[in-house]
């Protein structure tokens, strides 16, 4: 069963976050009433015409630029036609012979180290609306929402590079953060602005040539793609064992059954009879656009996460967590300009703060705490005002009100006992009440030691600095 390979491309399309569709000004904004964002335009009434917008070609351009792409000054929109009721004008506006990218790769880290995938191109296209299938008094009937029709997209094709499932899915989120870093895109898979189709067939290990493909559609989860081609491989393999043929086709992913499912034969390129959209101009880009387009392009997560390991020597794992969204590396960083501790500010924000993050689904910028406060709350810890235990206890209600540390310190009269003087006294009176242990202490029983620095912080209600009483109580038992 092991003797095969498996060969993978993905193509995924991505929604830009534009104001507006890509050929009308309707709003592409997600989540309206079902059809209160159409137009004549979006609707493809006879003898309307599109405008293309400009801001979906910066943004294309600028996904091409943070994958190394080859930008083409000069690409063309074709016509893609085919019939369906989600497709108001019985074809959609895609680029097919000249896209507007070419080339270009993103790096994924597998356990065996970093791997090149590289692409094939990025293309630029309109989305088809969505079809609504109706139940129980309606299920004869579907409905189509066209506030999606005309969204632009950028097509994302990978070269058949992926080897396992387990890439597919690094890649994809890899993708995703890359494209949320420049800001194109909120790749949310289960609204559906991050889609992706797998291309997957095996071959014996040592093959050149490629098998017969399959294509697997309606994988709207990274943990689907990995299920989905996962399965995929071990039916491709299967069969094969088995001394049986691939047949090329589409196949649906079937979540709930865990399954893929035949949907269509395969069409092929012909089918769709693509040609130049005689309504809009070949799109021509001046190398100034192009320019100005790179400078836009923020320090992108791989370089981020290499300066963040030898700046602030963070490991590779940590790195690799704050860099994972752009604003978690910037809050990062924000916390650092006001006090530097890399890896303590490091340590609350992916422990403490991630975690109510994470609960609340909320932005790390909207969770309740600035990096002010993060940085001043890790200075009062590492000065011994407050120990670590209340530091938590003050993060906790740092979030619950938006008061600052230091308010809240105050307020709750938290700082931490370190004057050594009555920390002293306290250890005198410990030691005097428990003569016996002491004895013992000093005989020999180091493990004691934990029972005296107990006795001693419930004596100061919990506010005894520990590092100084062990320290005290080591000088006294001696
Ligand atoms: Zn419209």
């Amino acid at each position: 069963m092991n003797s095969y390979e498996a060969v993978i491309g993905l193509e995924v399309h991505v929604q830009l976050n534009t104001a507006a569709k890509i050929f009308c000004s309707c709003s592409a904004e997600f989540g309206a009433e079902a059809n209160s964002h159409v137009c004549p335009v979006c609707m493809g009434f006879p003898g309307t015409l599109p405008v293309l917008n400009g801001a979906a070609v910066d943004k294309a351009v600028q996904v091409g630029l943070a994958l190394g792409c080859e930008i083409q000054k000069f690409s063309i929109f074709d016509r893609k036609s085919y019939f369906y009721p989600d497709l108001p004008k019985a074809y959609q506006i895609t680029q097919m012979f000249y896209p507007i990218c070419l080339g270009g790769s993103l790096n994924i880290d597998t356990k065996s180290g970093s791997r090149r995938i590289n692409l094939t191109r990025i293309h630029m296209e309109e989305d088809a609306g969505k079809l609504i299938h109706g139940e129980g008094e309606s299920a004869a009937y579907s409905y189509v929402d066209f506030n999606r029709a005309s969204v632009p997209l950028v097509e994302i094709v990978s070269e058949p590079d992926i080897r396992s499932a387990e890439e597919a899915r690094l890649y994809l989120q890899k993708l995703r953060t890359i494209l949320r870093y420049i800001n194109v895109s909120d790749c949310n898979m289960e609204e559906g602005s991050l889609r992706c189709d797998a291309n997957i067939s095996i071959r014996p290990v040592g093959e050149a040539e490629l098998g017969t493909k399959v294509e697997i559609k309606n994988m709207n989860s990274f943990r689907n793609v990995q299920h989905a081609i996962e399965y995929e491989i071990a039916r491709q393999t299967e069969i094969l064992s088995e001394g049986g043929h691939i047949r090329q086709q589409t196949r649906l992913w079937d979540n709930d059954r865990g399954i893929t499912l035949a949907m269509r034969s395969k069409e092929n390129a012909h089918d769709y009879r693509y040609f130049p959209d005689p309504d809009l101009f070949p799109l021509k880009l001046t190398d100034e656009k192009i320019e100005r387009l790179k400078k836009t392009i923020p320090e992108l997560p791989d370089s981020r996460k290499a300066r963040f390991m030898q700046e602030y020597s963070l490991s590779a794992q940590d790195a690799d967590l704050l860099v994972s969204e752009k604003d978690y590396a910037d809050f990062y960083e924000d916390a650092l300009k006001i006090y530097s501790s890399p890896k303590n500010i490091a340590n609350w924000i992916m422990s403490e703060l991630l975690r109510v993050v994470n609960q609340k689904g909320l932005s790390i910028f909207n969770a309740g705490v600035a990096p002010a406060d993060i940085a001043q709350l890790v200075k009062l810890i590492e000065s011994g005002a407050i120990s670590g235990k209340q530091g938590k206890e003050v993060f906790a209600e740092a979030v619950e009100t938006g008061k600052t540390p230091e308010a809240i310190v105050s307020e709750k009269g938290l700082s931490q006992l370190s004057d050594k003087g009555e920390l002293y006294g306290i250890v005198q009176k410990v030691v005097k009440a428990n003569p016996s242990e002491a004895e013992r202490f000093k005989s020999g029983e180091e493990k004691l030691l934990g029972f005296f620095v107990g006795l001693v912080i419930k004596e100061s209600r919990g506010k005894a600095n520990p590092k100084l009483v062990n320290e005290i109580l080591k000088e006294t038992l001696k």
